[in-house]
């Protein structure tokens, strides 16, 4: 049934590139009303218009409200929800929360403690805060659907991504009891884990040495953002008695 998000609000966390981009352009053609949130105001802009041609060549009308957000910043998250109701958002239906990523390769013993803050708050933290501040709105409407961005570093680790994978370790970990606790409550809970997939995220991880992000793809093709987006906007299709509570999602090629 490809109708049942029509009228819908997706709210999506780093939604200015890479998996966040795509999976807003997706909803918006399932028929969505979004909200798209990002530090980068120009290409959160470029990621607006692209939905918006997408949805009108499905023959909707969305409602896309962008705003700036470093999800980091404490009083901004605490502010949103307010702030996106006067800007007329009416529901929140769908939240994927998206924003996240690694920086750095070094050993335990080397990385820098920036690094490490950077990695928990956005990853993990923000997410937290993110899901908090939907959640009883959600409650209220007896509706909704978290999708957490997890990773497959976040069921298996590996050596120069500790701090990562901890992270996505505990998203994944944060995702399934907050299943459990919303259990019934008409609110669904899904973590998506993706593999290798080729976006800003190595970029980021070699601290912008595009030579190095290019060569973790060398041999193999890898993911790329729509592969992802497809996925997270299925899960948020399946009927209200489905949940779908965890999806991993791989190049074929990546074991
Ligand atoms: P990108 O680097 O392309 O996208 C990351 C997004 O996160 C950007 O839109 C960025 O927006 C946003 N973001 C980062 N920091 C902040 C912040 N402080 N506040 C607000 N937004 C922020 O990478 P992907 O699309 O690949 O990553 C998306 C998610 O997928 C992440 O959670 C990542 O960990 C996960 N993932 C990716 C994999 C991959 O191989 N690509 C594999 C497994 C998981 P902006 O800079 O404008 O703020």
């Amino acid at each position: 049934n490809t109708t049942r998000l029509q009228g819908k609000t997706a709210i999506v966390t780093g939604a200015s590139s890479g998996i966040g981009a795509a999976t807003a352009v997706l909803f918006a053609r399932a028929g969505c009303n979004l909200v798209l949130l990002a530090r980068r105001k120009a290409q959160l802009d470029e990621v607006a218009a692209q939905a918006k041609a997408a949805a009108e060549a499905m023959g909707h009308r969305p409602q896309i409200v962008v705003r700036t957000l470093d999800v980091n910043d404490r009083a901004a998250v605490d502010a949103l929800v307010p702030a996106l109701k006067e800007a007329g958002v009416q529901s929140f239906d769908v939240l994927v929360n998206n924003a996240g990523g690694a920086i750095g390769t070094e050993r335990a013993g080397d990385i820098k403690m920036d690094d490490v803050d950077f990695m928990v708050n956005t990853n993990l933290v923000s997410l937290i805060q993110i899901t908090q501040v939907f959640l009883p709105e959600m409650k209220r409407q007896d509706s909704g659907h978290i999708i957490n961005i997890g990773s497959l570093a976040g069921r298996e680790a590996y050596v120069g991504g500790t701090i990562y994978c901890a992270v996505k370790h505990a998203v994944k970990a944060f995702s399934q009891s907050l299943l459990k606790e919303l259990v019934a409550t008409g609110i669904r809970v899904s973590e998506v884990a993706p593999g290798f997939a080729e976006t800003n995220f190595a970029v980021t991880r070699f601290r912008g040495d595009e030579e190095a992000a290019k060569a973790v793809y060398k041999g193999f093709k890898p993911l790329v953002a729509e592969d992802i987006a497809e996925e997270i906007v299925w899960c948020a299709l399946r009927p209200p008695h489905v949940q779908i509570a965890e999806l991993y999602v791989l190049p074929s090629a990546q074991g």
